[in-house]
């Protein structure tokens, strides 16, 4: 029986409105102690509200909450911390110019009893750190830690106050696949010592490699709850999207053809003026995907702006079928047939507040106009055929772009430029922010475009994504390539060694 034993933590009939959203209706959860609970469920599910309620940052409009089978109240985080209750937020709270001591005992006041001095504060985060598998130098200033390392501060922060439930909201977003092996090992060891832990994600992988337990949440609603061994990923995810969903699974190219971008000793200036990319040198053949695997901000972006003509690089060349394409002029990327998906639709692939019928021949007015002036008749009948081939939902052809969902505004996008894009089919975090759905289709549009003979070129810091659609992948770090390797020799183990700048086999 769940409930004859009282839960470490629940939360009953939890029900939170915004203008014009309910975030959450009616949740009820609960965590035993010693167990860690996944909270999964898509993009606006109502996760991080949920849990920001719990936190003391939200309060509800009903429902309550328990600790140890007690009625509490949450005003502030720090009635949840003392309560036992740690968060690590999806962006962090640190203060980069301070050291990590100084960090952890910020907001203390004596009466908590934890030491404050420096040196005492020293000792027990050494301590906690050791005993948990989370060093970190007490001295060492937060702006010079990786993101992962500012992690591991966050976690020893709420360990320093002695949290027994430990609340972490999509916490292996900002790591690269060692990192996330090292947090979720920490889980454990903390679990085992009748500690609690709330995992927030949207990833089913995660539910496996971490939780014993899982709860659905769909539209702000409960969904599900699942006990990880008795769930197969197919349950989870027809509780997460509300229907089945059978997601493509990525297959290899059939065969390549000729080269059709070829990049040769590409060096880029970033918006500082530092070098971002450094003579770099790849190619993608016709039907191939190379996918980019890196930690963002390691130049894949400012490469991708490039190869569309929205950056001017600053030494090398960029070759397509064989002829020099003039940087830094978008219409020149275009006219060589190269697409783009951006990772910012809304800054650079949409007009909002333009029609979708608009919005779909945005690139290529001048084959939609004469005289000056629009043709509208084939402006509605290109928009009619795109809207039914990549099944776009929307009231109208004139309907404002502003007032669909995020997966059919993407839609929109990767119709315009699949047209565009005869050749070359540069994709930058393609499905960030869509549900498996829409995600879903982004990928098998790639992978059809590709077996129609495209190059695709694709950038995401999504390791799963990478590895699932391309045929070769190449890491990137401080703008250089590290690594290269086939989708039949590529391993989560040797791109991750490499994604954090280490050297692996291949480099
Ligand atoms: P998740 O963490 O599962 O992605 P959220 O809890 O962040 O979902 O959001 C759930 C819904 O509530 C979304 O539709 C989101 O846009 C909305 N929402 C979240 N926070 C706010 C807020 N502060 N003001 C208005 N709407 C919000
Ligand atoms: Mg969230």
């Amino acid at each position: 029986m769940e409930f004859s034993v009282p839960s470490a933590l629940a939360l009953r009939g939890i029900t939170k409105a915004f203008p014009g959203v309910l975030a959450n209706s009616d949740v009820t959860l609960s965590v035993g102690e010693g167990e860690v609970r996944a909270l999964l469920g898509e993009n606006g599910a109502g996760k991080s509200t949920l849990v920001k309620i719990l936190y003391g940052l939200y309060q509800p409009d009903s429902g309550s909450i328990e600790v140890d089978g007690r009625t509490v109240s949450i005003r502030s985080p720090r009635d949840a911390m003392t309560l036992g209750i740690g968060m690590i937020h999806q962006h962090f709270t640190l203060v980069p110019v301070h050291t990590v001591w100084e960090n952890i005992v910020l907001g203390l006041a004596p009466a908590d009893g934890r030491p404050l001095s420096r040196d005492a504060a020293a000792a027990e985060i050494d301590a906690l750190g050791k005993k948990y598998g989370l060093e970190v130098d007490p001295f060492a200033r937060i702006d010079q830690l990786s993101v992962g390392m500012q992690q591991k501060v966050e976690i020893l922060k709420a360990l320093y106050r002695r949290a027994r439930i430990l609340v972490l909201d999509e916490p292996t977003a900002v790591l690269t696949p060692g990192e996330a092996e090292n947090l979720f090992s920490f889980l454990r060891e903390f679990r085992s010592s009748g500690n609690t832990v709330l995992f927030i994600t949207h990833k089913l992988a995660e539910v496996f490699a971490v939780a014993d337990s899982v709860t659905v949440l769909r539209g702000g609603r409960n969904a599900g709850d699942f006990g990880v061994r008795d769930a197969s990923e197919s349950d989870l995810v027809t509780c997460m999207v509300g229907r089945e969903l059978v997601l493509t699974k990525g297959k290899p190219a059939g065969s390549t053809g000729n080269v059709v971008l070829d990049v040769r000793a590409l060096s880029i200036l970033g918006d500082r003026g530092n070098r971002v990319v450094d003579t770099l040198s790849l190619s993608v053949r016709e039907g191939e995907i190379l996918g980019i695997a890196g930690v963002s901000g390691n130049g894949q972006e400012e490469l991708a702006d490039v190869l569309c003509g929205l950056r001017i690089p600053e030494s090398g060349e960029i070759l397509l079928d064989g002829r020099p394409v003039r940087p830094g002029i978008p219409e020149a990327a275009f006219h060589a047939g190269t697409g783009y998906i951006p990772a910012d639709r809304h800054r650079e692939g949409l007009v909002l507040d333009m029609t979708v019928e608009e919005n779909l021949i945005l690139k290529n007015l001048s084959a939609y106009s004469r005289f000056g002036f629009l043709r509208m008749k084939k402006i509605r009948e290109n928009a009619e055929r795109l809207i039914k081939q990549f099944g776009i939902k929307t009231p109208s052809p004139a309907a404002k772009v502003k007032g669909l969902s995020g997966g059919n505004q993407q839609k929109i996008v990767a119709a315009r430029e699949i047209e565009a894009g005869s050749r070359l089919l540069v994709a930058v975090q393609p499905t960030r922010g869509l549900d498996l759905g829409a995600a879903d289709h982004v990928h098998r549009t790639l992978l059809d475009e590709r077996d129609r003979g495209k190059a695709v070129f694709l950038v995401s810091t999504e390791l799963s994504e990478v590895l699932k659609l391309s045929d070769r992948i190449a890491v990137i770090f401080r703008g250089r390539i590290l690594g290269e390797f086939k989708r039949s020799e590529a391993t989560v183990e040797k791109i991750g060694m490499l994604l954090a700048g280490g050297m692996g086999d291949a480099a």
